[in-house]
């Protein structure tokens, strides 16, 4: 399961020996200060964020592992297309003076990346730099997505995400991240969503995921009129598939329920009302009148009139 998640870019970083080796562990030839620029990014966080998921903190430690030595694009809203940077460190910050949504101590994790410092990067320097916040957005992937109330897979049970189940947030925990992908730096208008913006790829898993990642939320009611009336729909199918089963049986007992059934199955309403007229209309013909009251004896002379006897 691929995630994307909105992060922001944090600040510049001071530069010292000890940064330096640990750049240097990624460049083909020894940089030298003057060559590179660092700066700070929140990737990711424990928070519930406004998809209604939150990594858990082992996922986060994964996290920090996997995003190591990861390149990161600037999107080509930037002037010159092409600058790249690369996570070279990361650290799982916790910081016990703030709690989450969950009471939980708020954990982060922050990585460090380097770009060099060329001609085609200065203008993209200076603005982070300048404390300009730019979002930056990641990709990975995750073995486990599972519902905050039942822990089951997520989608595979009918709690929704952002709904309350007697008084407990449903949320949708990112367990055991297999893979990071990416991190890119968004170029954004300012104030767009406090800073936060997202991309999706791929990997809803229904259509009201769809909705609710892609702003469409106005119109989840109107699924879930549709969806009430596809079950209604399918209730009825099955009625008549079961109708049509128990007719052909009666219509002749030669007839194996079993593939009477599987050709039920494969048949539309159409099909199915036909068939039910046709059997319905032969069985009638040849089976008499019967009372199908369940337990009803058949009317002995004697029984007429009994109940009033005392
Ligand atoms: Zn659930």
């Amino acid at each position: 399961m691929r995630i994307t998640k909105g992060a922001v870019a944090e600040s510049n970083v001071a530069l010292n020996e000890k940064e330096l080796e640990e750049i240097n562990k990624f460049a083909r030839s020894p940089l030298k200060e003057e060559d590179i620029y660092c700066f700070a990014v929140l990737l990711c966080d424990n928070e519930v964020d406004r998809d209604f998921e939150r990594f858990t903190v082992p996922a986060l430690m994964k996290l920090s592992e996997l995003f190591v030595g990861k390149t990161g694009i600037f999107d080509h809203n930037w002037s010159a297309g092409g600058q790249k940077a690369r996570i070279y460190r990361t650290e799982l910050v916790t910081d016990r003076h703030r709690k989450t949504l969950l009471g939980e101590p708020y954990a982060y994790l922050k990585a460090y990346a380097y770009m060099l410092r060329t001609e085609s990067n200065a203008e993209l320097i200076a603005e982070i730099e300048g404390g300009i916040k730019k979002e930056v957005s990641l990709g990975c992937s995750v073995a486990r997505s599972l519902c905050s109330i039942c822990g089951e897979a997520a989608g595979k049970c009918s709690h929704e995400r952002g709904k309350k189940y007697g008084g407990k947030l449903c949320y949708f925990e990112l367990h055991e991240p297999t893979d990071a992908y990416e991190w890119s730096f968004v170029a954004v208008p300012a104030q767009k969503n406090a800073g936060v913006i997202k991309r999706y790829d791929k990997g809803f898993s229904d259509l009201h995921e769809f909705l609710l990642k892609s702003g469409g939320e106005g119109f989840i009611p109107e699924l879930e009129t549709l969806k009430r009336q596809s079950e209604l729909g399918k209730r009825y199918l099955e009625g008549l598939r079961s109708e049509v089963v128990k007719l052909g049986l009666l219509f002749d007992e030669k007839f194996d329920a079993q593939a009477l059934k599987s050709a039920a199955e494969k048949m539309d309403e159409r099909e199915l009302t036909a068939f039910k007229a046709a059997f319905g209309a032969s069985v009638s013909e040849k089976l008499p009148l019967v009372c199908q009251i369940p337990g009803a004896k058949k009317a002995k002379k004697e029984d007429f009139g009994s109940e009033f006897m005392i």
